[in-house]
């Protein structure tokens, strides 16, 4: 991902090496290439419009001007500035201090929700802790059959109920967790393909019933503004806490890790990076940031 950036980057760095010194025209230049490759990257217009203000009136600035490796200041200004965008260098953890604490999980239907709960309860197993799985994702038939068969896997127990009414099985679900001790408790939710008034309604009483610590929007790299407009949507709704970003090690132009944050003004606290359970990680702003410059 982030390939096209990375190459029209490199080559506009290099023409400002070429000169030896910057001009505000080499300058311009520059810009004008970043802007475009965030664009074809699907970054949303008026986050790379606010972007790109804020780089060229810091790459115009004395220190850069003054350098004596104009090319290495201009991209420590852009780096700089695209690791601000996606939530500064240090990653967001996902944050469960209650016990049992909830984590409800969003998302429309294809996103990689199902699986990334998963991934998730293997995390916080391997950590020591003792998690339960709700499988209350009760409109993709073969969701709760997919949570199950992922459960045995791990060694993760999924609370299933009566697979037909997601705020009863939450409802049960919850007083199991409660009961069998468990001590961190991920919910699947519901996914659509887009979203309408009843699944939301849905997840409302689902959140008021847990009261969930994290509500994690899981949101896939490779839907473009479709992802951003869903993650806007949701988080008006229900208050996110984070998004979980998939498929990154797909060829997605990884522009909606940034959109959504800028969006939602909400922390890409975990990515997804493959099918297996393992694949997921931390996200560390400023590697992207590193990878998108090469
Ligand atoms: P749900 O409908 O949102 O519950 O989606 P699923 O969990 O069933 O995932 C949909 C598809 O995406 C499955 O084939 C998953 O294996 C795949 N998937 C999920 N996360 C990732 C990821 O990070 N990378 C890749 N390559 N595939 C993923």
């Amino acid at each position: 991902m982030f390939e096209n950036i990375q190459k029209k980057l490199s080559l506009a760095v290099k023409n400002l090496a070429g000169k030896g010194k910057i001009t505000e025209k080499n300058i311009q230049d520059a810009v004008r290439q970043v802007k475009m490759s965030l664009l074809e990257a699907d970054v949303n217009y008026k986050v790379v419009k606010d972007f790109i203000s804020k780089v060229k009136e810091q790459a115009l600035g004395k220190a850069v001007l003054e350098s004596l490796s104009p090319d290495q200041e201009f991209i420590r200004v852009v780096k700089n500035n695209l690791v601000e965008l996606m939530g500064g260098e240090k990653p967001e953890k996902i944050i469960v201090s209650r016990n049992p604490g909830f984590i409800m999980m969003a998302g429309l239907q294809g996103s990689g929700k199902t699986t990334t709960s998963a991934k998730l309860a293997n995390m916080y197993q391997k950590d020591g802790k003792k998690p339960l799985l709700i499988a209350a994702d009760t409109y993709r038939p073969a969701a709760i059959d997919q949570l199950e068969q992922l459960g045995e896997q791990i060694g993760v127990p999924v609370f299933t109920g009566d697979r037909k009414n997601a705020v009863k099985i939450v409802k049960e679900g919850k007083k199991y967790a409660e009961k069998l001790l468990h001590d961190i408790v991920i919910v699947d939710t519901a996914g659509r393909l887009h979203i309408d008034e009843k699944m939301m309604d849905e997840l409302d009483q689902i959140k008021e019933l847990i009261n969930p610590e994290e509500i994690l929007m899981v949101v896939d790299a490779m839907m473009g503004q479709d992802a951003v407009n869903s993650a806007k949507e949701f988080n008006s709704r229900l208050e996110l806490t984070g998004l979980i970003v998939t498929k990154l090690d797909g060829d997605s132009r990884g522009g909606v890790i940034i959109s959504t944050r800028q969006v939602t003004q909400k922390p890409i606290k975990m990515v997804g990076v493959g099918e297996k359970i393992e694949d997921i990680e931390p996200f560390y702003a400023d590697r992207y940031a590193s990878r998108i410059l090469g």
